[in-house]
């Protein structure tokens, strides 16, 4: 029926609150969002403009199912964060407003390979191979704005085996989520079904196999992910 050579990859979609589920187009991710993170990382906060990087669709992981231990690395790092879901696209977008274009939220991981994220740093070269990897971005069930607003403070935890890793409050974010939008639009044209990782507060670490990772966010929801 069809003139495609190979068989399509299938449409990556996040389960939604209250039903129905979420088609994923892009995952953009925002590094160094949170002042004490930027600062742990060796950056300085007050300094640094917004910056992207982005991980492919199906780097998610939906419904609590197993993230494996990725090869390639002996330095797994958990980042618990706030996605913001895009409902609407455009470009340029102001900041003022720019919360109409938000679907709704949920929480996430950004799995990261420290160790080759931290050779690419001091070899500039592209980060894709620390951040982009399969299955290096647990994610929960996305919560609609409708039902929840749009959460600029509460807090935003990971237990790792049940231990407090990282703990923080939205509104420690450096860049809210509106400057993310305006900043992000200004750089690629946002379009429906788009992902945004804002970033983490303090408390990275390492993640080993058989870890149980449970992150939630005040008002949003949770995400758990077990290495395996
Ligand atoms: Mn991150």
């Amino acid at each position: 029926m069809s003139d495609y050579v190979v068989a399509p990859p299938p449409v990556i979609a996040v389960p939604v609150a209250g039903g129905g589920v979420f088609p994923v187009r892009r995952v953009f991710c925002v590094g160094r969002n949170y002042a004490a993170h930027a600062r742990e990382m060796g950056g300085d906060p007050n300094r640094e403009p917004p910056f992207f990087f982005t991980k492919p669709a199906d780097a998610l992981v939906t419904g609590g199912a197993d993230a494996p231990y990725p090869s390639a690395t002996a330095l797994l790092h958990h980042e618990m964060e706030l996605v913001v879901a895009i409902g609407t696209g455009g470009a340029d977008l102001p900041a003022a407003g720019a919360l109409v274009h938000v679907f709704g939220y949920a929480a996430g991981l950004d799995l990261t390979r420290r160790d080759l994220q931290d050779e690419a740093k001091a070899a500039r070269r592209p980060w894709d191979m620390s951040k982009g990897f399969d299955a290096s971005a647990p994610i929960g069930t996305i919560a609609p704005a409708f039902r929840i607003g749009h959460p600029a403070t509460g807090r935003i935890a990971l237990k790792v085996n049940g231990e407090l890793r990282q703990a923080g409050d939205l509104a420690d974010q450096i860049w809210p989520v509106p400057d993310i939008i305006a900043a992000l639009s200004k750089l690629v044209r946002l379009a429906p079904g788009d992902l945004i990782f804002t970033g983490t507060p303090e408390g990275v670490g390492k993640l080993e196999r058989g870890d149980v990772a449970e992150g939630e966010i005040e008002g949003v929801g949770t995400v758990t992910a077990k290495i395996s």
